[in-house]
């Protein structure tokens, strides 16, 4: 769901916990108030606080997580030929964000890929400068 910081506070909704490397656009459309701006990406499951979570909720959740640990842990850096390139890939596999003390999953992934993302640029730039 796509919310902008005014609507956020008003409601009392969440940030990622990687905010602002992740679960933040520059210009979306608020999909409560309709303003375009900058907006926060939060899949709606995660703003029900968990103590308010139907047992259906809590199990979706648990779903989510449980696929998205399975992607987090599956990602793999490659060097700009495309081989594999693994000192960069144990690196992004030992960020984790976390929530309320636990690590959650969809926020770590999202946080892995951007990982992966700057560092296969800033390698790329690197390549081309040389
Ligand atoms: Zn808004």
């Amino acid at each position: 769901m796509l919310f902008c910081e005014p609507c956020r506070v008003k409601k009392n909704w969440t940030r990622s916990s990687g905010y602002p490397y992740i679960g933040f656009r520059a210009s979306e459309k608020c999909e409560v108030c309709g303003k375009v701006g900058e907006c926060h990406d939060i899949p709606a499951i995660r703003l029900v606080p968990k103590n308010e979570m139907t047992f259906e909720q809590k199990t979706v959740d648990k779903i989510m997580q449980q696929g998205y640990r399975q992607k987090a842990e599956n990602l793999v850096v490659s060097r700009p030929n495309g081989q594999p390139w693994p000192d960069m890939t144990v690196e992004i596999q030992s960020s984790f964000a976390r929530r309320d003390g636990e690590i959650d999953w969809f926020d770590t992934f999202e946080l892995r890929v951007a990982l992966r993302e700057q560092i296969q640029n800033a390698e790329a730039r690197r390549k081309h400068v040389l």
